[in-house]
């Protein structure tokens, strides 16, 4: 307890990142797209519901037929939890999970962004650069607590709503490997939070390598390309879909992001770097893969849930 309370306060000083966003919006509407077709009946019923309970539902909606309403409502509650990060109403209270407040699951009455719930950094170095550990709330914490209310008998379907709008958010965030890590190097002790400093370009431009992996999936905002777009991803292994311990997503996208995204020309330190097209087409196989991957396993948590 004193090694973590000590790692929390080192971390309180240096370790916290600028705001990553995960997949991009389009990116979490095809996750839930491939998901929503894999739903037991009884889970498609209970998540309809719920979701209508959101404060944004109305707008998710709005533009949709009535034979299209569910799953665009669906699809569009995976960006919930960056849409917050907008919307007036919601404080931003930081990327440190220390704040108070930081681990409650009180529903929708909770106006704060929750942004450390989007990413966990495990640690690793090319050079013996000195690592400093995860903190939590994390997503991996955060997934873990969702599931559990959701199959909760006990739990209000306000909470249920909020947390199954989150976890739709979240299983997405997971399968991004630079969710999962923070690299640690001696020109950056304190981590490149997950790519967020590794540049891609000269500054006055902004590109660096974590937005480079979240904009992979394609860009636009519209629910029913994404849904068509996930029809066209690849289907996973069955057996590696099935894997459902949260904690092993993590450290999949962990080896992932050390194994296929820290490559040439990906070289050590802040950059820049160029990418390449050598590099730019395993990073969309090894996008294309984590999309239908996470669709298929929330999915199958869903279903669990509410059999
Ligand atoms: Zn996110």
């Amino acid at each position: 307890m004193k090694n973590f309370a000590s790692l929390a306060t080192l971390c309180l000083a240096v370790c916290f990142a600028p705001a990553a966003f995960g997949w991009n919006a389009f990116g979490h509407m095809m996750v839930a797209a491939v998901a929503y077709d894999d739903l037991t009946p009884a889970a498609h019923a209970k998540v309809t519901r719920l979701l209508q309970l959101n404060p944004d539902y109305p707008k998710w909606v709005s533009r949709a037929g009535g034979a299209d309403r569910d799953e665009v409502a669906f699809v569009m509650a995976a960006t919930w939890a960056d849409a917050i990060k907008s919307e007036t109403g919601y404080q931003n209270d930081g990327d440190r999970p220390s704040v108070p407040g930081a681990a409650r699951n009180i529903g929708y009455a909770d106006r704060l962004q929750h942004r450390y719930w989007h990413y966990i950094d495990l640690p690793f170095s090319p050079d013996h650069t000195p690592l400093i550990g995860p903190v939590a709330p994390n997503v991996q914490t955060q997934i873990a607590a969702f599931r559990k209310t959701l199959s909760a008998a006990g739990a209000s379907d306000a909470l249920k709503s909020y947390d199954l709008v989150w976890l739709l958010h979240l299983v997405g965030d997971v399968h991004q490997p630079l969710h999962a890590t923070s690299r640690f190097t001696r020109t950056q002790p304190t981590g490149d939070a997950g790519g967020n400093r590794v540049a891609l370009c000269q500054r006055p431009c902004r590109n660096e390598l974590h937005a480079f992996w979240d904009d992979l999936p394609g860009t636009g905002k519209k629910p029913a390309v994404a849904i068509r777009r996930a029809n066209r991803l690849p289907r996973p292994d069955r057996a590696v879909a099935a894997i459902d311990d949260e904690s092993k997503w993590v450290q999949e996208s962990f080896e992932i992001a050390q194994n296929s995204v820290y490559m040439p020309p990906i070289g050590i330190g802040p950059g820049p770097f160029s990418v390449d097209g050598p590099y730019r087409n395993v990073a969309h196989r090894v996008a294309r893969q984590r999309l239908a991957l996470a669709g298929a396993r929330l999915a199958h948590i869903l279903n669990e849930a509410f059999r």
